[in-house]
C-alpha cells in the first residue's frame, strides 16, 4: 500500500463522460489499497475563456479579480470529480486552495508556492479512506486573504508540491499523451517515447520548449526528490494492472537512470525573437546599460552573444527574446539608446531556437561539433549558440526549425527503428 497524487490535465476533465473516466482511475487506485489525492485541471478551454472574460470587462483589470475569475474552473471541475466518485461508491471530498490551505506568495496571476499544510487530508486517510480532489492551479494568500493563481499550467506545480507536502510515493500526471518523447512526434513521427528521463534533463526540456509539464513543477520535483510518472489519461481504467507498469515516462533521479544516452531528447521553440545592438563601444558598462533596463521590465533575456572587438573598440552584441516580449524589449533599448551608445539596432522574429539535451554531454566530447557539421551539410546557418552542461542551443531560421529538428533527432541515434 502506499501513497499517490493524481493529477489530471484539462483534456483528461473535458467534460462529464471524460470526469466519470477519471474517476474509474482513481477507484483503481483505491481499491488496489493506495491512499489517493488527486489534482485537477480546468475543463480544457476553460481557463482561456474565463481569461478572455476578464480582458474583455477590462485591458487593465485588477490582478486579484482575475485571479477570482480563473481560479474558478478548478472549482467545478474538483466538485464533479467528487461527485463522480461518491457515484462509484468512494469516499471523497473536494479541496479548493484556501480550504487545504496551500498558502502561496502575493504574486497574483504568477503566485508561488510557500506551504501546504496536509494534515487533515492526511488524517482523513486514515480514518475514513477519504479521497481528497484538489482544484490545482489556486492557493491563497495569508496576509490577504485573497485567491491566488500559480500560472498557465500551474496545476502540474500544484499536484508535485501537494505530492511533497503529503510525503507520496509518487506523483502521476495523466495526460492525452503517454509520456515524454525525445522530440515532438507531430515534428518526428519517428520520435521514441523515454521510460526515464533526469529531473535536470526534463527543466531543460521544459524550459526549451517541451510542453508537457510546467517548469516549476519539475523544479520542486527534483528539490523534493519526487519522482512524477507521465502517462495517458485515455488508456481503459479498466485494462491497467495497478500492479504493473504502465505505459508512461518516469521522471526521477538521475541515479536510477542505468543506460544513459549523450542525448536524450531535442526541444525547440518558435517563440523567440533575436536582437543585435549594433557597433556599441567594448567597455565596461555597457552590457549593463542593456541588460539593466530589460531586467528592469521583466523580460526574459535568453541567449547573449557578444564579439570579441577587433579595434578594442567596438563591437556588435546579440540576444534573443520571447517572441511576445519583443516589441517591449525594442522600445526598452530604443529608450535606453543615450546610455548605450549603438550606432542602430537589427531585428529578427523568424527565429527558432533548437536545443539539444542529455545528461551524457558531461562525460562526452565533441556532441554539439557533430551537430555543427550536420546541419552545414543541409545548409542551415546558426546564427548564435550557447551551451550548458547537459544542453546546447542554437538559433536558426524558423523555416528550417522542422528539417533541424529531424537531422539532429537522427544523429543522435533517437530514430525509432
Ligand atoms: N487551468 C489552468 C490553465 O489552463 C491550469 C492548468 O491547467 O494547469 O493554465
Ligand atoms: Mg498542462
Amino acid at each position: 500500500m502506499g501513497r499517490l497524487v493524481m493529477k489530471f490535465g484539462g483534456t483528461s476533465v473535458a467534460n462529464v463522460e471524460r470526469i466519470q473516466n477519471v474517476a474509474r482511475h482513481v477507484k483503481r487506485e483505491v481499491d488496489a489499497g493506495h491512499d489517493v489525492a488527486v489534482v485537477v485541471s480546468a475543463m480544457s478551454g476553460k481557463t482561456n475563456e474565463l481569461v478572455g472574460w476578464a480582458k474583455e470587462t477590462s485591458a487593465l483589470h485588477d490582478a486579484r479579480e482575475y485571479d477570482a475569475v480563473v481560479a474558478s474552473g478548478e472549482q467545478v471541475t474538483s466538485g464533479l470529480l467528487a461527485i463522480a466518485l461518491q457515484g462509484l461508491g468512494i469516499q471523497a471530498r473536494s479541496w479548493q486552495g484556501w480550504q487545504i490551505p496551500i498558502h502561496t506568495s502575493d504574486a497574483h496571476a504568477s503566485a508561488r508556492i510557500l506551504g501546504i499544510d496536509g494534515s487533515e487530508i492526511v488524517s482523513r486517510f486514515k480514518t475514513r479512506k477519504e479521497v481528497a480532489v484538489i482544484a490545482g492551479f489556486q492557493g491563497i494568500h495569508k496576509d490577504s486573504g485573497r485567491i491566488t493563481t500559480l500560472g498557465r499550467g500551474g496545476s502540474d506545480t500544484s499536484a508535485v508540491a501537494i505530492a511533497a507536502a503529503l510525503h507520496a510515493d509518487r506523483c502521476d500526471i495523466y495526460t492525452d499523451v503517454d509520456g515524454v518523447y525525445t522530440t515532438d512526434p507531430r515534428v518526428v513521427p519517428k520520435a521514441k517515447r523515454l521510460d526515464k528521463v533526469a529531473f535536470e534533463e526534463m527543466l531543460e526540456m521544459a524550459s526549451q520548449g517541451a510542453k508537457v509539464l510546467q517548469v516549476r513543477s519539475v523544479e520542486l520535483g527534483l528539490v523534493h526528490n519526487m519522482p512524477i510518472f507521465v502517462r495517458s489519461s485515455f488508456d481503459k481504467p479498466e485494462d491497467i494492472d495497478p500492479h504493473g507498469t504502465p505505459p508512461g515516462t518516469l521522471i526521477c533521479s538521475e541515479e536510477e537512470i542505468v543506460e544513459s544516452q549523450v542525448v536524450t531528447g531535442i526541444a525547440f521553440s518558435k517563440d523567440e525573437a533575436q536582437i543585435s545592438v549594433r557597433h556599441i563601444e567594448d567597455k565596461p558598462g555597457i552590457a549593463a546599460a542593456i541588460f539593466g533596463p530589460l531586467a528592469d521590465a521583466s523580460i526574459n533575456v535568453d541567449m547573449i552573444v557578444q564579439n570579441v572587438s577587433e579595434d578594442g573598440k567596438y563591437t556588435d552584441l546579440t540576444f534573443t527574446v520571447p517572441a511576445t516580449d519583443f516589441v517591449r524589449a525594442k522600445d526598452t533599448i530604443a529608450k535606453a539608446k543615450d546610455k548605450i551608445g549603438y550606432a542602430k539596432v537589427d531585428a529578427a522574429t523568424d527565429v527558432a531556437k533548437v536545443s539539444v539535451i542529455g545528461i551524457g554531454m558531461r562525460s562526452h566530447a565533441g556532441v554539439a561539433a557533430r551537430a555543427f557539421k550536420a546541419l552545414s551539410e543541409r545548409n542551415i546557418n546558426i546564427r548564435a549558440i550557447t551551451t550548458s552542461e547537459i544542453k546546447f542551443s542554437l538559433l536558426i531560421d524558423a523555416a528550417y526549425t522542422e528539417l533541424a529538428v529531424r537531422t539532429l533527432h537522427t544523429l543522435y541515434g533517437l530514430d525509432q527503428t
